[in-house]
């Protein structure tokens, strides 16, 4: 599979099934935080090298393969996918197709094009993010595009809020003492009431950043921030522990860790293996060369970047 990846168990979605529809890793941002790794194509312009038709083709063999539960099909990836120019009709192609979700999780960043949003605009669930309240701390997170602008991304974002049709959750990640001052906060709960969407969900640090000072908020601080936001506010929380799932171990461990790091109690519950096995397994990986293993925020993370490099 080249273009489908899980079902993952999201912290948001329930059984996610990623749907990724640009090449690694094209991304109009170079967020600090990125769990992707740096972004090698910084862009604004579409980038369609992608077929949808290759897409839904991979997902009608894949579905026809493997009938578990899935609870959401969720366009995101190796980048931002508001950048590739046929994702309408892609998501169109998807709501014909299939009676499942359609999920779409993007940086945001392109919604000021009266275009980008009108190709989202048949999704089931749109998940913008928003970590900049300022100019400076766009700059300072989020790394974007030099053609890109504070003011056109709220401006993208309240034309977002104003689209009839989709759900929105907008996504605030939070890093330590970048845009997690009390002001801070303050500005984020006025940007988004001005959004309006059905959920505020608060997100920080989980698993290894690009840049390794990038660091997470402790749990109680975002409970502090969760209440100072409202009712609609949420901190994302892990996936159900208690999956019995089994799903297709070495081969889908080795592609799930090149998409993302995971740790080994992430891919226990993927497999429905007993942790140990997991463990036994992640290390005959590491021996064979793999994968790799490295330490972040008190957690050993499992990753491999050869599938994407
Ligand atoms: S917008 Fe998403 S994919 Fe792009 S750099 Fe930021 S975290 Fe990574």
């Amino acid at each position: 599979m080249k273009y489908i990846f899980g079902p993952v168990p999201s912290r948001r979605l329930g059984w996610s099934l990623g749907l990724d529809i640009l090449p690694y890793k094209t991304c109009s941002f170079d967020c600090i935080y990125c769990e992707l790794g740096p972004t090698t194509c910084r862009t604004i312009d579409p980038i369609g090298l992608i077929e949808p038709g290759a897409v839904l083709a991979e997902l009608e063999s894949f579905l026809a393969a493997h009938p578990e539960k899935i609870d959401f099909l969720t366009i995101s990836g190796s980048g931002e996918p508001t950048l590739h120019p046929e994702l309408g009709s892609l998501i169109r192609e998807l709501k014909r197709h299939y009676t499942l979700p359609v999920a779409l999780i993007t940086n945001a960043s392109l919604f000021f094009r009266p275009q980008v949003l009108e190709q989202v605009r048949a999704a089931d669930l749109i998940i913008p993010s928003l970590d900049a309240v300022d100019p400076e701390t766009l700059a300072a997170v989020n790394r974007p595009h030099p053609d890109l602008d504070h003011k056109s991304l709220l401006e993208g974002l309240l034309a977002l809020g104003r689209l009839k049709g989709p759900r929105l959750w907008l996504e605030i990640l939070l890093i330590k003492g970048l845009n997690d001052h009390p002001d801070q906060i303050d500005r984020f709960k006025q940007l988004s009431a001005a959004i309006n969407p059905e959920k505020i969900q608060i997100n920080t640090v989980v698993r290894p950043p690009v840049e390794s000072w990038a660091l997470p908020l402790e749990t109680t601080r975002l409970a502090q921030i969760r209440e100072q936001l409202g009712p609609q506010a949420e901190i994302i929380a892990r996936p159900d522990r208690q999956s019995d799932r089994t799903i297709r171990w070495e081969d889908e461990i080795i592609k799930l860790v090149s998409r993302r790091p995971c740790t080994a109690e992430d891919l226990a519950q993927l497999t429905g293996w007993p942790p140990d096995e997991t463990l036994a397994l992640l290390q005959r990986l590491i021996a064979g060369g793999k994968i790799t293993a490295a330490p972040f925020n008190q957690e050993m993370y499992y990753r491999c970047r050869t599938l994407d490099t």
